[in-house]
């Protein structure tokens, strides 16, 4: 739908939108008003080119789509009656938990193995564990290779999926080839159109899923759903998406809570959505508080950093990591909360 700058196009201008359009499959209806005229795009609408086009004509005052640019990720798409199950659980059906460290320690795998029991045993679902970290200082632990047969094996001793982040092609080859489930694409890199790519061409045919964060600098709810169509159209569907608080911060916390977007994503997108309130908040005795929230507002599951010693952790483990004690009593809660918001 094109908006003129003035009362109505002149006919020179019918006439050049009209070529520009059918330059794109389309054709153009006017709509004339008494105050003020519009120009509906009748055809597939979806080419970028074709709205950056018309958006550069000097008495376009803007073009508002109406199709959807998601053709996948669309809650009216063919796509919406598509469920992802993990560990036992058909997300958008029950309350999903994944759960565990924010860093694996390659040189004290114990911890490693100690939580994901005691996460299992709170309730989690699945098993988080950074094998390969994104790091803002270079001096920071950056992760290792063996931190992979580490959360493999805690997998094999509970019997939980695993997921972990992967920041490029070896990593992502790696983790698949060890049999990791869940790839996470982290606020740093869900921007990374190459490494999107990468890996909604490396899932395609599996039924890996990919826990899709929310970038840090992500304002539109667009740019997020449209990182998820990137993996998506590759043909593999299984992509959640995990707000986790955006830059910049409110003073105190790590992030900008971002719990609130889950129902305008919900009407957006048939996706489960999957809230990390640790890395949100940032603190272990905000993250109770800020997980019933986003349960509250309608998420189909938490993704929360869980240790069982937090002072003995790396990266983020002993400022926001969780006790297994907290997440129980946090995932019973919000099991009550659940049903309450479903009823
Ligand atoms: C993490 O999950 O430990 C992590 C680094 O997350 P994010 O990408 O959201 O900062
Ligand atoms: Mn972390």
């Amino acid at each position: 739908m094109i908006l003129p700058k003035g009362k109505e196009l002149s006919p020179l201008q019918l006439a050049e939108v009209t070529a520009v359009v059918a330059e794109f499959g389309c054709r153009i209806q006017p709509i004339i008003g008494a105050v003020r005229s519009i120009y509906a795009i009748v055809g597939d609408e979806r080419d970028e080119l074709m709205i950056n086009r018309l958006e550069g004509l000097a008495y376009v005052d803007r073009v508002d789509r109406i199709q959807s640019p998601f053709k996948l990720m669309d809650a009216r798409s063919d796509l919406a009656r598509h469920m992802i199950r993990i560990g036992g659980v058909t997300l958008g059906r029950e309350l999903f938990v994944i759960a565990g460290q924010c860093t694996i320690d390659p040189k004290n795998p114990n911890y490693f193995y100690e939580t994901a029991a005691a996460v299992k045993e709170a309730g989690a679902h699945a098993l988080r564990g950074g094998v390969w970290k994104p790091r803002s200082n270079p001096y920071s632990f950056q992760g290792d290779d063996k931190s992979l047969d580490i959360l493999m094996e805690a997998s094999r001793r509970t019997g939980l999926p695993v997921d972990a982040e992967v920041m490029d092609e070896h990593q992502l080859r790696l983790a698949l080839d060890a049999g990791v489930h869940t790839l996470q694409v982290g606020a740093r890199n869900a921007l990374n159109y190459s490494l999107l790519q990468q890996i909604g061409r490396a899932i395609a045919g599996r039924d890996t899923a990919v826990l899709l964060k929310r970038g840090l600098h992500m304002g539109p709810i667009a740019e997020f759903v449209s990182a998820a169509e990137y993996i998506v159209s590759f043909g593999n569907p299984n992509v959640i998406l995990c707000p986790r608080g955006t830059a910049p911060t409110l003073d105190g916390y790590r992030s900008h809570p971002d719990e609130s977007i889950v129902p305008l994503l919900k009407e957006r997108t048939w996706a489960p959505v999957v809230v990390d309130p640790s890395h949100s908040v940032g603190r272990a005795s905000y993250v109770p508080a800020a997980a019933l929230a986003a349960i509250a507002y309608g998420a189909d599951g938490l993704c929360i950093e869980s240790h069982v010693a937090p002072s003995h952790g790396l990266g983020d483990d002993p400022k926001q990591a969780v006790t297994p004690e907290v997440l129980k009593e946090l995932i019973g809660k919000a099991r009550q909360l659940w049903t309450l918001v479903r009823g």
